[in-house]
């Protein structure tokens, strides 16, 4: 599949009318004079194919120079050049600021195989629209020392405290991820660890469905990497995941699917992650996947401490019957800025119980009391209840450091273990 470009004799020179075109030649498609990103990307979606942007006549809707290598597209989604599209000011819709990503990278090399989810991450975006109160993502360097950039392309002040109001997106991702998998020498180049099993994950920066132009960024990098059989990863807190039911299905056991749910209480969770849809409509979209035999994961985190024995009986529940292979869980962390965030955004939702919890296990000595117990609770009940559900704890280092000496063993036995998904065996690793 690609497309064709056919000048308009009685418009400019870059006024070409484009046509989607199948292996022997015929045109499948119409797409007018300008199609958008959007309409591109939902060709290829209904087509089943990829097409590289990069190389089909496209011009920018802005100065009408021939797109050759990296693009992006406006709000409204006409294509623009690099360097059109790096000077586009931030628009702003409903309190978030969206713009082009100007970042280089592609794939980086990751420490999430500590936690066994993956050695590599793509992030399709900088910043979310989901703003979770407990996010640790501004905190880290990818967010932290690009205040600069941040300033200039979305008007961000303070890059932790604007979290959730700021997105910037990678529109040419697949292009570059095409282009970077061809280019790399797996033997030699490819980083597999025990517990990250080659896998390259999305996102863990930013919530790769969080819309449609996100969406559509994942889905021609996944395309991609499964192209290229190696083992991926998805974790959104998305419904939206299941209009890719069909790659998933076709990667045939190479992509798991997962989603966060900390807990079921939607106004708790509403009140911590003020914009991510209700852990119901996640666990509708697992149900989905459950159904269509996609491979999935839940992310059991973070629990918070007012959580008793029944209610986590409850929500692991849940998770049972939808038969995933696995629940990674992990307690609350009181890390940073954001866990003053949580205090008082669960203070002004009401949820005067559970701030007091976040007050006390603020305290290192109860937060470790706290954690220790509930991860050993979480593995206790599925154990005792849930015969095949798997729990991967996730004890945080300094949790082991904190712990009494045969604690500390066990903790320390539960973070070395490899996740059981069996997703990695169809892989080329
Ligand atoms: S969805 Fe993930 S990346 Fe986005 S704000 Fe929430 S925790 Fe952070
Ligand atoms: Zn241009």
């Amino acid at each position: 599949m690609h497309l064709d470009t056919e000048r308009d004799p009685d418009g400019g020179w870059y006024d070409r009318f484009v046509h989607l075109v199948d292996e022997d030649g015929r045109v499948v498609e119409e797409l007018g004079k300008h199609p958008t990103l959007d309409e591109l990307r939902e060709a290829e979606r209904q087509y089943g194919d990829r097409l590289n942007l990069w190389q089909q006549g496209l011009v920018c809707k802005e100065c009408g120079n021939q797109i050759t290598d990296r693009f992006s597209a406006r709000p409204d989604g006409h294509l623009l050049c690099w360097d059109c599209a790096s000077s586009e000011d931030g628009e702003e819709k409903g309190g978030l600021t969206v713009n082009v990503d100007p970042t280089k990278t592609v794939l980086s090399e990751s420490k999430l195989n500590e936690k066994s989810l993956c050695d590599y991450v793509i992030n399709v975006a900088t910043g979310c629209r989901h703003g979770c109160k407990f996010c640790y993502v501004p905190s880290t360097p990818a967010i932290d020392s690009r205040d600069e950039m941040l300033g200039e392309k979305a008007g961000v002040e303070d890059p932790q405290r604007d979290w959730g109001d700021y997105l910037l997106y990678r529109d040419d991702l697949p292009e570059r991820v095409h282009e970077g998998l061809q280019n790399t020498d797996f033997e030699k180049e490819w980083k597999v660890t025990r517990r990250g099993r080659g896998v390259v994950m999305l996102s863990s920066g930013t919530d790769c469905y969080q819309d449609r132009r996100a969406a559509q960024i994942t889905r021609g990098c996944v395309r991609e990497l499964v192209e290229a059989d190696i083992p991926v990863r998805i974790l959104s807190r998305s419904p939206n995941l299941t209009r890719d039911i069909d790659l998933f299905q076709e990667a045939d056991g190479l992509v798991a699917v997962g989603t966060s749910i900390p807990s079921f209480d939607a106004s708790l969770v509403d009140a911590l992650e003020p914009n991510a849809p209700p852990p119901m409509a996640r666990w509708e979209a697992l149900d989905e996947l459950f159904r269509a035999g996609v491979p999935r994961f839940v992310s059991f985190s973070p629990t918070y401490p007012t959580m008793d024995r029944d209610e986590i009986r409850e929500a692991l529940s849940w998770f049972a019957a939808v038969d995933p292979d696995v629940v990674f869980h992990e307690p609350m962390n009181p890390r940073g800025a954001n866990f003053d965030m949580c205090l008082k955004a669960t203070r002004e939702a009401g949820y005067n119980d559970v701030a007091e919890e976040l007050e006390r296990i603020h305290d290192h000595g109860e937060w470790t009391r706290y954690a220790i117990e509930h991860i050993e609770l979480v593995r206790e009940i599925a154990k005792e209840q849930f015969s095949g559900l798997h729990i991967h704890s996730w004890p945080d280092r300094k949790l082991i450091d904190a712990a009494s000496r045969n604690k500390e063993q066990r903790l320390n036995r539960l973070r070395q273990e490899a996740s059981p998904e069996p997703f990695t065996q169809a892989g080329q690793f």
